[in-house]
């Protein structure tokens, strides 16, 4: 059987991959500047021929790369899976204590990013093997920048990364949930997000004159007073959305009025519709409390990721296959929806895809994402390389399009 023949060779790749996400975690780099682990990446797929791989161009948008691995079928009505995984780390300084802690003070892997470049490059490795068995073609995603809008999977995709595949599966380790869990939700999975900046000015004085100044600061207070009402009278209450300020600048002093205020933030829906009723409600509040109070304003407001939607056929499928007990160290466990955003959902609005979280707790005290002393169980790597590998092959074999 070709699964178990993949499976095996990932076994053989067990420690391989680990000590792949363990040099990725030392030479960590942020968002849009990950050059070396780019050309890290590059290299490894360079060991292979041109009957083994294909390149679809490098780079792919700034520094992305792509790889086709081309079955045995010469049916015209095979199928291409794409497998993304990303690759960018982020600006924190690293404090746990690891043999293999970020050589680079500034940055660290505290998303989990180094063990889905690993696990991946170790998935694509396996499936490059068995190539001449395998019906249908692969395209390995290996994607820059996804902590940072704009990201990379935009730029990838105009590059024409998903030019004929034809459904695209992702996932993320995550250290909360337990090592061998799967949650695949269909449908709404994750939110979408705006950015947004606001500056909002009148006329700065003498704090014992206030008649004679326009106070920015009452005026921005009521806005964000104001703006609270779009969520809690607006939105459908069955949808979930969020509007957050987290910053509210006004700086004069205890005696001083200041001219103007800043405030930043983000707003997250999960549909277009509640994306375009936020933006509309949130731009008349801010014309009308300004004028009221005889401010003007600037502001600054920026869609960036859409929500990721899982496609329900797809999702549906990938329930099965791990209820089919292919992996037996893998079970699925609810997966509830999260307003963080991803930049999987760019090639959501393409073609079918899947976005799956993967539970990789780790033993002892437990630290969020994106924490200074983050840790993923590296035992988890290898079930989902196999789900990754898996899922393929069942795809080829008995998803019908
Ligand atoms: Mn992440």
């Amino acid at each position: 059987m070709l699964k178990e023949k993949l499976y095996d060779m990932l076994d053989s790749k067990s420690r391989e991959m680990i000590e792949i996400r363990r040099y990725l975690h030392q030479n960590p780099e942020p968002s849009f500047k990950e050059f070396k682990t780019a050309e890290y990446i590059r290299k490894f797929y360079e060991k292979y021929g041109e009957k083994e791989i294909e390149w679809l161009r490098y780079p792919v948008g700034l520094h992305g790369i792509a790889v086709k691995i081309k079955g045995n079928s010469e049916d015209k009505s095979k199928k291409t899976l794409a497998i993304r995984a990303d690759f960018d780390a982020l600006i924190i300084k690293e404090e746990t204590g690891f043999s293999y802690k970020s050589v680079n003070p500034e940055f660290m892997h505290a998303c989990g990013h180094d063990a889905h470049t690993a696990i991946l490059l170790m998935t694509a490795d396996a499936l490059i093997k068995v190539k001449n068995e395998l019906p249908g073609d692969v395209v390995i995603i290996h994607q820059y920048a996804e902590e940072t809008p704009p990201g990379g999977a935009k730029t990838m995709i105009e590059d024409g990364v998903l030019d004929g595949v034809d459904a695209i599966i992702g996932g993320h380790v995550w250290a909360s949930s337990e090592t061998g869990t799967v949650a695949i939700r269909p449908g709404m999975t994750m939110a979408g997000r705006t950015y947004f900046k606001v500056i909002i000015t009148g006329r700065g004085g003498h704090g014992s004159q206030p008649n004679k100044c326009v106070d920015p600061i009452l005026a921005a207070s009521n806005f964000v007073v104001a703006a609270q009402s779009i969520i809690s009278r607006n939105v459908d209450p069955l949808e979930s959305a969020v509007v957050t300020f987290g910053r509210f600048e006004g700086l004069g002093s205890f005696n001083v009025i200041p001219n103007t205020v800043t405030l930043e933030g983000d707003v997250r829906n999960f549909s277009d519709r509640t994306r375009d009723l936020i933006e509309k409600r949130f731009k008349e509040i801010l014309a009308g409390v300004t004028a009221a109070y005889g401010c003007t304003f600037e502001l600054v407001y920026d869609h960036d990721y859409p929500p990721v939607i899982n496609d329900e056929k797809l999702s549906e499928f990938g329930k099965s296959f791990i209820e089919s007990n292919s992996i037996p160290g893998l079970k699925l466990c609810p997966c509830e929806m999260a307003m963080g955003s991803e930049d999987f959902s760019y090639y959501q609005r393409k073609i079918p895809g899947l976005y799956v979280f993967f539970g990789a707790k780790p033993e002892g005290e437990f630290f969020p994402h994106h924490h200074p002393k983050f840790n993923i169980d590296e035992n988890s790597f290898l079930n989902i390389a196999k789900f990754f590998a898996g899922f393929a092959v069942d795809f080829f074999e008995k998803y019908d399009l």
